[in-house]
């Protein structure tokens, strides 16, 4: 799948907004001209000011965060290059604002360490457990190290009062969690006040 085509699909579906969002790529150390970061991996990233919808180029960082070549990325470009410094076999992530997981990121009372309750098979298979992480303003770094403590052990993280970001083996299964997020979020707000029963470990299989 490539970068554009996901970005325009998940843009007409209403899963991102205006200029919200942010995807990137690992790519190997082939493409690397520097090696002072200690890895020959870059990271290709969607610009500042972008929408999803039409994307046209995209930003080259290090694993450091440290921008590369192209235009300037985007301001949660740290975010990105976070979770692949926390999970070496990730190649892909994807970041979106998209309303029923940011509805659910704003609630009071969620469990930091289980944000959405595994409500369907597909929700545990895909995304795991989902740790609610704390406020931080829009590009405040001080998420960074935050959020590469909480990847080491979790793909899947949602962002409080913000949106979910996810680390995959490619983009179309970084997607798909994503989309997975999304689609319990609404679940478990359209149960909200109702006698629910979530899956145990033992009723997942
Ligand atoms: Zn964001």
């Amino acid at each position: 799948m490539r970068l554009t085509e996901l970005g325009r699909s998940l843009f007409e579906r209403g899963l991102t907004h205006g200029r919200t969002g942010n995807l990137s790529i690992r790519v190997g150390d082939g493409d690397s001209t520097d090696a002072r970061s200690g890895s020959g991996d870059t990271i290709l990233v969607t610009p500042t000011g972008a929408s999803l919808g039409a994307l046209d180029g995209l930003s080259r960082i290090g694993l450091d965060s440290r921008h590369r070549e192209g235009p300037p990325p985007t301001k949660e470009a740290f975010l990105h290059a976070a979770l692949y410094r926390a999970r070496p076999e990730a190649r892909a992530v994807v970041h979106l604002h998209s309303p029923f997981a940011t509805a659910v990121s704003c609630m009071d009372g969620l469990d930091p360490a289980s944000a959405i309750p595994p409500l369907t098979a597909y929700f545990t298979m895909r995304v795991g457990r989902l740790p609610l992480l704390p406020y931080y303003a829009p590009g405040d770094a001080a998420l960074g190290p935050v959020a590469e403590a909480a990847a080491a052990g979790h793909h899947a993280l949602l962002l409080a009062n913000h949106g979910p970001i996810v680390a995959g083996p490619d983009l179309a299964t970084a997607a798909d969690a994503v989309e997975e997020i999304e689609a319990t979020a609404r679940i478990f707000l359209l149960l909200q006040g109702l006698p629910t029963r979530p899956l145990t470990e033992g009723t997942v299989r």
